[in-house]
């Protein structure tokens, strides 16, 4: 069967309507719905038929979009969440509870960090970091016979290292656990982390999948690979029957294709209700509409204004995947072979003081804790986000106070340029 490329998917996946039904996905603004008998309702209750009874577990609209963006990783089922954090959670609390151990690339998200160093640490979960840049030996040695899963970001925020899927992926299958990916910066139009050996990917939709800036969002998708029975000692809850289910083994009743979301859906969608309202899962779809024709975009502005930046006298540094001789070029070829995104970090040789004095003088470019929106933004982590910090904690933990994380959004890049050359012309 002929192959549907990323972008036609990117527009018309999730949604085929039938004679006579709305074009567009349609926004089914309802709590609940009708059921004739009991018995019908029981049996979705039990799991025992597909449809719909209460929006904080399942929506058509959320469903559209989820499968839509499944289709674009190559899934086999999604789901949204109504924040990147809940998917991160989500994914992770699916496969470890208290007892458990993870092991975790230590470049990811601020908040990532946070929910698994600090509040699953609480939950009774443990962690060792590792460096995404760590050896085989040092990997392996990170695991535990209790560790549940593996987790990185194929393209990290705000460092921008990018992770070796493969090598993480070989390590997490050796010991016998899933490789969840957090692909939010590249978007499946740039990698697909599950045809290089990720098993899980999760994204925070609020990102370049909106890319307007309108509606804060996550999505969790299964490349379904994981066989879950081959290892069942490990994982007890798709392998074992659920009694808040009337006893269903996930993993037998749904495969491997659907047992890891239908469970994630049941028990923790059920459980923690971090749904995305379906007004924002229309949002999102609108914004995956046109995701493949802007991540180019993204991209194109982002190499620019690396290669502007790389040679101004008054920028000590830049951090971008696509510019020949970062440190990792070589990996980006691999994976990210049409682009990585138009996120960029960069130091001036004035530090903390150069950097606020040159954004105050940016005219395009606003000061905002976002990234990835179609509109330029930057910030000076060391000023805002992690201002608690001092000078050496900042050098530390890799974000110099100086650095300043620059998201090149789909404005005329002579123009970012441009304005990126005055605000350096007044320090
Ligand atoms: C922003 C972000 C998150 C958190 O997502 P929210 O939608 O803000 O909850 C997680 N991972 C990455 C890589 C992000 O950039």
């Amino acid at each position: 069967m002929h192959q549907q490329g990323k972008g036609t998917i990117c527009v018309q996946g999730g949604y085929t309507p039938g004679n006579g039904e709305p074009r567009q996905i349609p926004i089914v603004q309802s709590t609940t719905f009708k059921y004739a008998t009991s018995e019908d309702m029981g049996k979705l209750f039990d799991l025992e038929a597909p449809g719909y009874f209460y929006t904080r577990l399942q929506n058509p609209t959320n469903d559209y979009v989820a499968a839509k963006i499944a289709e674009l990783e190559g899934g086999t089922a999604g789901m949204l969440t109504s924040s990147g954090q809940a998917a991160n959670f989500f994914a992770l609390f699916n496969l470890a509870s208290c007892g458990d151990h993870l092991v975790v690339s230590s470049s990811i998200y601020g908040g990532t960090f946070n929910l698994i160093a600090v509040t699953m640490k609480k939950m009774g979960i443990e962690t060792t970091f590792v460096s995404p840049d760590c050896t085989d030996e040092e990997l392996n040695a990170a695991f535990r016979p209790n560790t549940k899963a593996v987790f990185g970001e194929t393209i990290a925020n705000p460092a921008l290292t990018v992770l070796d899927i493969e090598q993480f992926a070989r390590a997490a299958h050796a010991h016998g656990v899933p490789l969840i990916v957090d692909n939010t910066f590249p978007t499946p139009v740039n990698c697909r982390p599950i045809e290089w050996g990720a098993d899980i990917v999760t994204h925070s939709t609020t990102k370049y999948m909106d890319g307007h800036g309108v509606a804060v969002g996550g999505a969790i998708v299964d490349g379904g690979k994981f066989d879950w029975m081959a290892h069942a000692d490990k994982f007890p809850g798709l392998t074992t029957p659920d009694d808040s289910y009337h006893g269903i083994t996930y993993a037998e009743k749904f495969g491997m294709g659907g047992a890891f979301i239908t469970k994630c859906t049941a028990q923790l969608m059920r459980d923690f209700g971090s749904i995305q309202s379906p007004q924002h899962a229309f949002y999102l779809n609108l914004g995956l509409e046109s995701l493949h024709v802007r991540m180019k975009r993204h991209c194109e502005n982002g190499q620019a204004v690396a290669e502007f930046l790389q040679a101004h006298p008054k920028v000590s540094r830049v951090s971008y995947c696509g510019l020949p001789g970062d440190r990792y070029h070589e990996r980006a070829l691999k994976y990210l072979p049409n682009g990585s995104c138009g996120v960029v970090s960069f130091e001036l040789t004035g530090g903390r003081e150069a950097a606020s004095a040159m954004m105050k003088a940016l005219r395009l470019a606003a000061i905002e804790t976002h990234v990835a929106d179609a509109r330029t933004c930057c910030l000076n982590p060391a000023s805002s986000t992690h201002r608690q910090m001092t000078d050496e904690q900042l050098a530390e933990a890799g974000i110099p106070a100086g650095l300043i994380r620059m998201s090149c959004g789909l404005e005329d890049k002579e123009d970012l340029i441009a304005d990126l050359s005055q605000a350096l012309d007044t320090i």
